[in-house]
C-alpha cells in the first residue's frame, strides 16, 4: 500500500518526464483514491482496461498511452465521456507515460524490446532528439532475413511484416518500437542491416528498398507491451502493492 502522491512522485523521479517534449501530458492525469494498493497497467488506456481495472478492483492504472494528446478534440463527449465516467465512479487514478517510457535505460520499451528479442545493445543513434528513441544492437546469431521474421514472430507472438531491402544476413539492428517508422533512414544511413518498429506507412516500403535496408513492422502494440510490464514489476517491489498487466489484444 502506497499513498498517490508518493506513487506520482516516485514515477516521476525514475521516469524524468521534464527532459522530453511530448504529445501528451505525462504522470497522473487522472486523480483517484489517496491510497493505492492495487494497479493494473496496460499499453493503452482504453474502455477496455479500465473495464478490466474495475474488476480488479484497481486503485490506479498505469499505461504508455494516455489520454489528452495534443490536437485532440478536447471536449468531453462520447467515447471520452465514457472512458472518465467509468474511471472517476469508480476513484481510480490514471498515471501515464508516454515518451519518457519509451526511452527509459532499463523499464523503457525500447531496451525491453532488445531484453525479449535477445538483442546486444550496442549505443543509440542521433536522431536530433535527446534522449535518443532509435536504438542499435547485435543480433543472437546471422539470420537470414526470413528467419528474423520467424524469430521476431516467435518471441512477440505475432506476425512481422518485413519489405526486405537489405543484406542476405542479418547480424546489426536498429529498433524503436511503437510508430517509429519515420526513422528508416537515420537507421539506413547508420549502416544496419535491418530495422524494426511497430508500424509501417506505405512510404516505408520504398524507403527500405531503396535505402538498402531490411524493416520490420512488428505492432505498435506488440513491441510496447514490456515497458509498462517491467515500470510495474519496479512499482510492486518499491511500493510492495499487487500489480498485474492486462493485454488487451491489438493486432495494430
Ligand atoms: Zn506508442
Amino acid at each position: 500500500m502506497t499513498d498517490l502522491h508518493a506513487l506520482d512522485i516516485y514515477l516521476d523521479e525514475l521516469l524524468t518526464p521534464a527532459r522530453f517534449m511530448d504529445y501528451a501530458p505525462n504522470g497522473l492525469q487522472v486523480e483517484g483514491r489517496a491510497q493505492v494498493a492495487r494497479i493494473v497497467g496496460g499499453v493503452t488506456a482504453s474502455l477496455a482496461l479500465i473495464e478490466a481495472a474495475v474488476a480488479a478492483h484497481a486503485d490506479a492504472i498505469v499505461v504508455h498511452h494516455g489520454w489528452f494528446w495534443k490536437n485532440e478534440d478536447m471536449r468531453v463527449r462520447g467515447m471520452k465521456r465514457a472512458r472518465l465516467a467509468l474511471l472517476l465512479e469508480h476513484e481510480i487514478s490514471l498515471l501515464a507515460y508516454h515518451l519518457p517510457l519509451d526511452a527509459h535505460p532499463d523499464v523503457g520499451n525500447n531496451v525491453q524490446l532488445a531484453r525479449v528479442l535477445g538483442l546486444r545493445i550496442t549505443g543509440s543513434i542521433d536522431t536530433g532528439v535527446q534522449p535518443s528513441l532509435l536504438l542499435r544492437g547485435e543480433t543472437p546469431s546471422r539470420f537470414t532475413p526470413e528467419d528474423f521474421a520467424a524469430h521476431i514472430a516467435v518471441r512477440l507472438g505475432r506476425a512481422a511484416l518485413h519489405i526486405a531491402g537489405g543484406p542476405d544476413r542479418i547480424a546489426t539492428v536498429a529498433w524503436c518500437t511503437g510508430a517509429g517508422q519515420d526513422y528508416i533512414e537515420i537507421a539506413a544511413r547508420s549502416g544496419v542491416d535491418a530495422f524494426i518498429s511497430g508500424e509501417i506507412s506505405e512510404r516505408t516500403t520504398h524507403i527500405a528498398r531503396e535505402a538498402g535496408i531490411h524493416y520490420y513492422a512488428a505492432g505498435h502494440h506488440a513491441t510496447e507491451r514490456y515497458g509498462v510490464q517491467a515500470l510495474g514489476a519496479r512499482i510492486a517491489q518499491r511500493f510492495n502493492i499487487d500489480f498485474s498487466f492486462v493485454d488487451v489484444e491489438n493486432p495494430a
